[in-house]
């Protein structure tokens, strides 16, 4: 069923607590926490709790919990202390964009300057 968890992703399993990560928030619908390989000095994942495999096919199921997302990438970005110097939220969708990971996560990027285009 849409949504439900995924024996085989790592996301899931993070989300179960089955694989350890420096969690930063959490709520009932999404966690946030630090990407275990930073770009930035703050590199923070929000993913929805729910699996689904890309940001589309979570705002085509559940747009309430994009918003969510979006909702908690603001407060991470507030503790964090980036939102007067700048940051970035990225959702990569599709392995030729740079996804890795097959469950929905929103990058949070700050704390240095970032270029645009992006690589
Ligand atoms: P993507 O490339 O799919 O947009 O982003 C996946 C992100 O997950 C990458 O930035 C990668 O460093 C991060 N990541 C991969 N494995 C782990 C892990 O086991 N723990 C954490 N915290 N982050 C991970």
């Amino acid at each position: 069923m849409a949504g439900e968890p995924q024996a085989d992703c790592l996301f899931c399993k993070i989300v179960a607590g089955e694989v350890p990560a420096t969690i930063v928030r959490e709520t009932a619908t999404t966690v946030a926490f630090r990407d275990i390989n930073p770009q930035a000095p703050t590199h923070v994942l929000v993913i929805p709790k729910a699996h689904y495999p890309n940001a589309a096919s979570l705002a085509a199921a559940e747009p309430q919990v994009i918003a969510d997302i979006l909702g908690e990438s603001r407060e991470v970005a507030a503790a964090e202390q980036v939102e007067d110097t700048g940051y970035r939220v990225v959702f990569n969708t599709g392995a030729g964009a740079g996804q890795t990971v097959f469950h929905a996560h929103l990058h949070v990027l700050g704390g240095r300057g970032l270029q645009w285009p992006p690589g």
